[in-house]
């Protein structure tokens, strides 16, 4: 192996026995990422992998989805009567198979482009499906049969997989789950889709955009649940606006034929589709990993207990992204890649960031970072809260983008910024200032007092701060005469 002093291949048991500093297990961004920050540091690393270099979110996640919704916005955008006022009359040729092609041109750049780092860093990647042996040694099948690789320390970054519903199995063809989306050839006239969080409402908003008749079936009663109540009222509202019908509190209780069968308390009703996608969640699962032969416990919830420098109960093992508590997203996994590797090459490394924020790419853009209002009551705050509605922005009108807004929640003593929820246009652009304000301590006057480029878009975090502050320009509220309130 290469810049390795300690590196060497030799035989154990029969077997080809290969020594690193570092064996990562999983080439997803939680994996890669502790690779190359490793080997940076100057460590032996191998990466195994038993699929694409990239995980889910280059393959069959993050990257081809906002690839597809991002080329869905264009085509809903010309083809609307925004689009018609501005004097853009089109009339649009769309290819599916086409997009498709040129959504697996960014995928394979994006994957070849992890591959080139990881080599130019001296990360060696095997091909391989890894599993503990005992605290110092995994076995990997590879196409050329069983190695054995001995290491120093190792990362476990295995990801997560795809639930089914046991009433609406799988055959990937008419019940479909979130990576056959991407395989699809043509597309389809209706579809169904099950569940109520992220995938469901960013495929809803895609496939709604590009002409689908889409159906969305969910068991609860609010999308998006885990998100401030706004941010999911104002998805209800714009995935309504383009089509989309939303049955709550309903379940498909079977298919027969191209009818999904729809229980809606108590009422039965059938619904016509040519695809229904499935997306009811992803789990990790770790029963094929050995753990049993390592120190390695699992938590209450039945994920990796790691202490904050994602170090798990056996000193020589760490784990990260979906493999430990925590939002099962990829910035997450960035994050504490780099923690996992700096604390396995002897640095001091803590993942004690104060806030993860969150992105879904539907209709409309929604994003958030830190606390909602009902956390932040339930922590004892006192809180103020700021908002400024896109309507109001120069920018926002400029674009034609006027539905949504910035909401922003502080601390009452003192203005400390607790929470940020952004729905509309650029929400996963403007939640980057927000997630840098609350990881930095910022308070209400800190966003309120710097300067903010006009016209663009992230005045808005500014005008919500200065909204909560009581001194908003752009928007009116009554206050008491020359009380500046
Ligand atoms: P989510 O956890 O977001 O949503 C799962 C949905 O399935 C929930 O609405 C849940 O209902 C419903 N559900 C779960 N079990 C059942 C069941 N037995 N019957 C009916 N409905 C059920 O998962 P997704 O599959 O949407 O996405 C997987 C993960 O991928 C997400 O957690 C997210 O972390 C990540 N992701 C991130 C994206 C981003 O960052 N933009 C985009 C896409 C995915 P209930 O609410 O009642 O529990």
């Amino acid at each position: 192996m290469r810049n390795c002093a300690q590196g060497r291949i030799h035989l154990v048991m029969g077997e080809l026995a290969t020594r690193t500093d570092l064996a990562v297990i999983g080439g997803g961004p939680g994996g890669y990422t502790a690779a190359i920050r490793a080997a940076q540091l100057g460590l032996d690393v191998m990466l195994i992998e038993k699929g694409h270099i990239g995980g889910c979110c280059t393959n069959v996640g993050c990257i081809p989805a906002k690839a597809l919704i991002h080329m869905a916005g264009r085509k809903h955008d010309a083809e609307s009567g925004k689009a018609k006022e501005m004097g853009i009359n089109a009339t649009i040729l769309f290819d599916f198979k086409k997009a498709q092609e040129w959504k697996a041109g960014v995928v394979k750049d994006l994957r070849d482009g992890i591959a080139t780092l990881c080599k130019l860093n001296g990360v060696e990647v095997m091909k391989g499906k890894a599993f503990f042996t005992s605290s110092k040694t995994l076995s990997v099948e590879t196409e050329s049969g069983l190695r054995t690789v001995e290491f120093g320390k190792a990362v476990i970054a295995s990801g997560t997989s795809i639930n089914g519903l046991e009433n609406l199995p799988f055959d990937h063809e008419r019940i479909i789950d979130s990576d056959d989306i991407f395989e699809l050839e043509s597309l389809p006239a209706s579809m169904v889709i099950v569940g109520g969080g992220y995938i469901a409402v960013e495929m809803a908003a895609l496939f709604a955009k590009l002409g689908t008749k889409v159906s969305i079936v969910y068991r609860g009663d609010r999308l998006l649940r885990n998100m401030e109540p706004e941010l999911g009222s104002a998805a209800l509202r714009g995935l309504a606006s383009i089509g989309i019908d939303i049955l709550f509190k309903s379940e498909v209780a079977r298919v027969e034929g191209n009818q999904a069968v729809v229980m809606t308390d108590g009422v039965e009703r059938r619904l016509l589709f040519d695809r229904m996608l499935v997306a009811a969640g992803r789990t990790p699962h770790f029963e094929a990993l050995g753990l049993e032969k390592t120190g390695v416990k699992l938590d209450a919830s039945g994920l990796i207990a790691v202490d904050s420098a994602m170090k798990t109960n056996d000193t020589n093992i760490y784990a990260v992204g979906d493999a430990v508590s925590g939002p099962q997203l990829a910035h997450k996994a960035f994050r504490q890649g780099k923690v996992a590797a700096e604390a396995a090459a002897g640095l001091k490394s803590a993942f004690d960031n104060v806030a993860i924020p969150m992105v879904v790419f539907a209709e409309p853009e929604l994003a958030a970072v830190g606390m909602t209002e009902e956390e932040a009551k339930k922590q004892g705050y006192g809180i103020i809260i700021g908002k400024f509605p896109f309507s109001a922005s120069g920018k926002a009108r400029t674009m034609a983008k006027t539905e949504g807004f910035v909401k922003i929640i502080a601390d009452s003593a003192g203005g400390l910024v607790l929470g940020v929820h952004i729905a509309g246009a650029e929400a996963g652009t403007l939640i980057a200032e927000a997630a840098l304000a609350i990881e930095m301590g910022a308070q209400l006057e800190d966003l309120a007092a710097t300067i903010h480029a006009h016209p663009t878009m992230p005045e808005s975090v500014m005008e919500a701060a200065e909204d909560a502050l009581g001194r908003g320009i752009h928007m009116y509220r009554k206050r008491a005469k020359g009380t500046g309130r």
